[in-house]
């Protein structure tokens, strides 16, 4: 079964059980300043499983492009990508457990659907534990659907349960294939007798997920019943394809397997066996590139944020098809067979293809061009070894520390030329020298949802304040175009020219006033339209529903209203909380886009 034909029965399948098809949304997040991709179909419907009016119903499907870099280390196994397309459908309040897993396994069954042979289906359950007890309505479901005990696992909170810090959370029901492969991958030995779907062999495939959000855990660790419960669930399309194609890997899939040939057709054939990893590698992080550039947001490789994954995902794949002893550009020709396999589904990536191709062109040769002196001082200290076999590590710390000369290829030269070195060693350096920021860049490659932690909060309303005191005194046309909040500091992005010194202390000064008056923050909700009438900023889209939040910073004494804005929150009640407001620096970020990084210190 074609993936095209996939999609199109999912969506079918859930519109004949009532669900509204709604809108895929861009893999770089709107709204929600925390994290850096889209990584599930439910991200940008949180406002909505936590509780939001959505304008098309309780029940909902798509399919939505996805991201995640956490899962980068993993890419090169048989299942796991950085970019993947998710299927998803969702009872805000409506359907629960019995509905959701009886939905779920007619659409992997029925004939008339996947038609998948039931005796391949396994399927986990949360085993329970002193937080909440063993989720007995799923298995009982499980069972009455005809699936026996043996192919129905416990498993504890690790694997079958989501939620976030606090909030909202609840146990989740796991589908896996079992494949028919003889060994439990990849440790290559005769299959375990206890292997099961909780073992990373690659023998059970994960291809779908039902969360139940049941409980909601307050503060201090309690979990209480939700009035509203929620059902989301996310299935993998390339995962699925690749399994109804009797595949044993998802880059074999119709998805990926014209990239990969392409891929293939470009290395060297005598490097491609002992190499097949780099070439799915390089597949994997040429389509998620293509993506990313393709994406409306227009991202650029950069050394921050969505840019620097971009980057990375470039540099790594150029690093990789060295070894398949790929020596000419490449990047241009694998991204063009994406956007040919991709852009019927996702026509922005032929809208957006002259750019895409020349960003990836350019940074193939600012890479290369790193590679070649990088090189060249490699060479030139292996000279000076004279026989000794130990490269120093304090000179590959250098290559790696002032040209960004990857580790692994000095490793795969020195090996190449019969040399060692201290790799360990040079790890400890790396983390030594990272250690303060490291803490920040691991949050940024495993995503996740917004943190509402108490800074980030602070700065969220914060940003609400610069906003306005932008529009007051700079000018009134001013929009967001991009905002970024870690614990630390907030980052917001807006069309403008540059601002003189003299306006952005009148800028800090308003925001500080309002913050001395001790004014407060209130959140209503209301219609679109009413939210226009009453002069609230921010992105006026479909998307946001008929009903929204709107956040009003206001003087309760005299009512003036210092800022309103359309915002899924959260914010403080209390502008007192916030502390003394600091701009640290404002910088161009393209053309007629200005950037402000400000923090709050403590008072
Ligand atoms: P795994 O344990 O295999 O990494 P997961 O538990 O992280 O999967 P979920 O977060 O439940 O997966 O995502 C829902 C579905 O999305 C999965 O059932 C799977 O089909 C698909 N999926 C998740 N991660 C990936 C990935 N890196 N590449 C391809 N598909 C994925
Ligand atoms: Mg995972």
């Amino acid at each position: 079964m074609h993936s095209d034909e996939i999609r199109k029965k999912y969506l079918k399948f859930f519109k004949e059980n009532g669900h509204e098809i709604i809108q895929s949304a861009s893999i770089i997040p709107e709204n929600d300043p925390s994290v850096l991709f889209t990584t599930a179909g439910m991200h940008p419907l949180v406002p909505y499983l936590m509780g939001e009016n959505h304008p098309q119903g309780k029940r909902l499907a798509n399919y939505q492009k996805c991201i995640r870099t956490g899962d980068i280390e993993s890419v090169g196994d048989q299942w796991h990508l950085t970019f993947f397309e998710m299927l998803g459908n969702w009872s805000l309040g409506d359907y629960f457990k019995k509905e959701a897993i009886e939905m779920s396994y007619d659409f992997l069954t029925n004939k008339k659907w996947l038609g998948i042979d039931k005796n391949k289906i396994s399927v986990s359950v949360f085993a329970g534990d002193k937080d909440a007890p063993r989720d007995n309505e799923s298995y009982e479901t499980w069972k009455g659907l005809g699936v026996s005990e043996e192919k129905i696992y416990f498993f504890p909170k690790k694997c079958n349960w989501w939620g976030l810090n606090n909030g909202p959370c609840g146990p989740d029901s796991e589908m896996f294939i079992e494949l028919e492969q003889k060994e439990c991958l990849p440790l290559g030995k005769e299959l375990e007798i206890n292997c099961n779907p909780g073992c990373s062999c690659g023998k059970f495939v994960e291809i779908w997920n039902n969360v139940f959000m049941q409980y909601n855990k307050t503060e201090q660790g309690l979990y209480l019943p939700l009035t509203q419960k929620n059902v989301d669930t996310g299935m993998g399309l390339d995962r699925v394809a690749a399994i109804l194609q009797g595949k044993k890997s998802a880059f074999e899939s119709d998805l990926l397997k014209p990239i990969y040939d392409k891929v293939i057709e470009l290395s060297n054939e005598d490097l491609i066996e002992k190499n097949t990893r780099s070439a799915r590698i390089i597949t994997d992080h040429i389509r998620a590139a293509t993506m990313i550039l393709g994406d409306k947001k227009g991202i650029s490789p950069s050394n921050v944020d969505q840019g620097y994954v971009l980057r990375r995902l470039i540099r790594r794949s150029i690093r990789h098809a060295r070894l398949l002893g790929i020596d000419e550009s490449f990047c241009v020709q694998v991204s063009e067979s994406v956007i040919k396999r991709f852009e019927k589904i996702y026509p922005e990536l032929k809208e957006n293809s002259t750019r895409i191709l020349n960003e990836l062109d350019e940074e193939e040769k600012k890479f290369k061009e790193v590679l070649g002196k990088g090189m060249n001082l490699l060479q030139k200290e292996v000279c000076m070894l004279k026989g000794d076999k130990t490269f120093p590590v304090q000179t590959a710390f250098d290559l790696y520390q002032s040209y960004g000369f990857p580790i692994e290829m000095t490793e795969e030269i020195l090996v190449e030329k019969g040399l060692q070195i201290d790799l360990k060693e040079f790890q400890k350096r790396i983390f030594d020298h990272q250690e303060l920021s490291r803490k920040g860049a691991e949050q940024k490659f495993k995503g996740g949802l917004a943190d509402s932690g108490l800074e980030t909060t602070k700065l969220h309303t914060a940003t609400h304040l610069l906003a306005q005191a932008l529009r007051e005194i700079v000018n009134k046309e001013i929009q967001q175009k991009g905002s970024n909040i870690t614990s630390e500091r907030l980052r917001f992005d807006f069309n403008s020219e540059k601002i003189d010194a003299e306006k952005l202390k009148q800028v800090e000064d308003w925001v500080n006033t309002a913050i001395q008056k001790k004014l407060k923050v209130k959140m209503e909700i209301m219609s679109v339209d009413e939210a226009k009438n009453q002069g609230a900023q921010g992105v006026f889209d479909a998307k946001y529903g008929e009903k929204v939040k709107v956040y009003t910073v206001f003087d309760e004494a005299t009512n003036k209203i210092y800022s309103k804005e359309i915002c899924g929150g959260p914010h403080v009640e209390n502008l007192s909380e916030l502390g003394k407001f600091k701009i640290l620096k404002e910088e161009s970020v393209a053309a007629g886009i200005r950037r402000i990084k400000a923090v709050l210190e403590q008072q």
